[in-house]
């Protein structure tokens, strides 16, 4: 099977995304892969999908237990499918995801100064980097310049601290390459994390390309929740290989529970009242990655 960075760069030369899903538990997982795998079967092909688990979403389902659990997937189902660790703050948090086994992370230092967050983000990469060639696995890493929130929720607008100031320079953001050596960058370019109840902001893509031209790596598009598909192609197109969708997924987890326990107030069976929580993310999923993919 290829490689994640493969798979980033065909998704590059093919001008698509790959999705990012965060997941809390097994429920949210299966309902990832369900839609990777319909999809997948409609298609004729293995579309590539990455879930992502933060330092709270992989404290609760346990740090490495996950990292078995796709890899199971991988294996048995001979599926790509991978493993990132979304928004880790430090570089001790890195080294355990790494150790234990994760395919990429994501190292946010966004809130430090610059020359704090390259210092931050170069030790990472040079740790990762080595590990990797001692145990000859590819390891992807990224790291996040510019401020774009922090909590993925329903929002009543928008973060306090984001604003044009703290979009993404694409001159610091050529700094910022060349200096850390990390495969991929998560601009700020209009997004944010979270949905906003009266809309999100709009997205720059003329920035997308100014920052894309600068730094000449694949970029990630955080908090892909609340975007307009308009949107989303022109970013794709314009050179936004991954996209990450949480909130969503997490509202349609909560929506779904909530009208079970109210028709069938006296279900007990968590197999049976979870049910329609994963398929509700799968539907979301299904969704996003027929767009991401640009399969119409
Ligand atoms: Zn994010």
């Amino acid at each position: 099977m290829k490689t994640l960075k493969e798979y980033i760069k065909e998704a590059k030369d093919k001008g698509i995304a790959i999705g990012h899903f965060n997941i809390s538990n097994l429920e949210m997982l299966h309902g990832v892969y369900n839609a990777a795998l319909k999809l997948s079967r409609e298609v004729g092909y293995k579309i590539p999908v990455i879930v992502g688990v933060s330092e709270g979403e992989e404290e609760f389902i346990g740090k490495d237990e996950i990292v078995a659990l796709v890899k199971n997937i991988r294996e048995k189902d001979v599926y790509p499918l991978f493993l990132n660790a979304d928004h880790h703050y430090s570089f001790e948090s890195v080294k355990s995801i790494v150790d234990l086994g994760y395919d990429s992370f994501v190292i946010d230092g966004a809130k430090l100064p610059i020359e704090e967050n390259i210092a931050l983000a170069k030790k990472c990469v040079d740790y990762a980097r080595e590990l990797g060639h001692r145990e000859e696995r590819c390891i992807m890493t990224e790291s996040e310049l510019g401020f774009i929130g922090q909590s993925s929720k329903l929002l009543e607008k928008i973060p306090e601290g984001v604003s044009e100031e703290t979009m993404t320079n694409p001159k610091d953001a050529k700094i910022f390459v060349e200096e850390t050596g990390i495969d991929l960058l998560a601009p700020s370019v209009g997004n944010i994390h979270g949905i906003v109840k009266g809309g999100n902001p709009r997205l720059d893509i003329g920035r997308i390309k100014q920052i894309k031209e600068a730094c000449g790596i694949p970029l990630v598009l955080h908090g892909g929740s609340g975007i307009s598909d308009e949107d989303f192609t022109n970013a794709i197109k314009t050179g936004i290989s991954i996209v990450h969708i949480s909130t969503e997924l997490r509202v349609a987890y909560k929506q779904a529970l909530e009208k079970e326990f109210k028709d069938n107030p006296n279900e007990v069976a968590p197999y049976k009242y979870l049910s329609p929580a994963v398929k509700a993310v799968e539907d979301v999923v299904y969704n996003r990655l027929k767009l991401f993919n640009l399969i119409f």
